[in-house]
């Protein structure tokens, strides 16, 4: 992030940031994974109607952005699953985080992606992904998604398939940005009655939009949300 946009985003939090608090705090085995329960007061969740996305605070002027999935409007509580196998100030600031701690936000913004009420759903993503697909499917509600998150640790294949019981298949991470593995998985299916959700890595997500869209099955429609590169 540039100088300019860091230094408009402190104005911003001085003006607008929010807190919450950290109620608990899960890391996954190994630990570059976290699944952290918190409580937003001032978060109205009640109208969304597409996968949203907030602007955390994670070091002095810098600020990441993560996805609220798993949330009660009633309460204003929801889960925010954070990827740290890299070493960036969003990995390291939440390698650091306790329950009881207080979070800083600076916004809730929508993204692209909101359930499609024509043709299935198939998702595909990194780790990065998985909070946002399951704000997705809880925008979705009953409605069936498949489709495959890219995972290098056998481990976390494992907790993954114990923890959400879902229909999005933890595959074996291979390729850059796992795009392989990714076009492995799409190549075994039919895709001309799907929307495809693609988020992540953006250069794998570019990659792997150009490829699907090669097919002579096209799907009804592809939608990117690039996370980061
Ligand atoms: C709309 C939106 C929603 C997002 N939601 C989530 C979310 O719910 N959970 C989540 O974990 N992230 C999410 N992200 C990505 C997040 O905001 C950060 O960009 C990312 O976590 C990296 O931040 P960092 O400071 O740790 O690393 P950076 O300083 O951004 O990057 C440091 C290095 O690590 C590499 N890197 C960055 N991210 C990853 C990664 N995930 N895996 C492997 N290498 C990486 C970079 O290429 C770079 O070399 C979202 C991004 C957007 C735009």
């Amino acid at each position: 992030m540039n100088i300019i946009k860091q230094k408009a985003l402190h104005l911003l939090e001085n003006a607008f940031g929010k807190a919450g608090t950290v109620l608990a705090i899960r890391a996954w085995d190994p630990a570059t994974f976290f699944e952290v329960d918190v409580h937003f007061p001032d978060m109205d969740m009640s109208g969304w109607k597409r996968v949203q996305h907030i602007k955390v605070r994670v070091g002095e002027g810098l600020y990441r952005d993560y996805t609220p999935s798993g949330w009660d409007a009633d309460i204003r509580t929801c889960t925010l699953y954070i990827n740290a196998e890299q070493d960036g100030p969003g990995a390291q600031w939440i390698r650091s985080v306790r329950a009881g701690d207080r979070i800083t936000y600076v916004g809730v913004g929508a993204t692209m992606h909101r359930p499609a009420y024509a043709g299935e759903m198939v998702v595909l993503g990194d780790m990065s992904s998985i909070g946002h697909y399951l704000a997705l499917q809880q925008l979705a509600g009953a409605r069936k998604m498949t489709g495959a998150i890219t995972i290098a640790h056998g481990n976390h294949r494992e907790e993954f398939r114990e923890y959400f019981n879902w229909n999005i298949q933890p595959v074996k991470k291979s390729g850059d940005g796992g795009l392989h593995s990714m076009l492995k998985w799409a190549g075994d299916r039919q895709l001309a009655h799907s929307n495809v959700y693609i988020s992540g890595h953006i250069p794998t997500c570019i990659r792997l939009r150009k490829e699907l869209k090669k097919r002579d099955d096209s799907p009804l429609g592809i939608q990117v949300q690039g996370f980061w590169s």
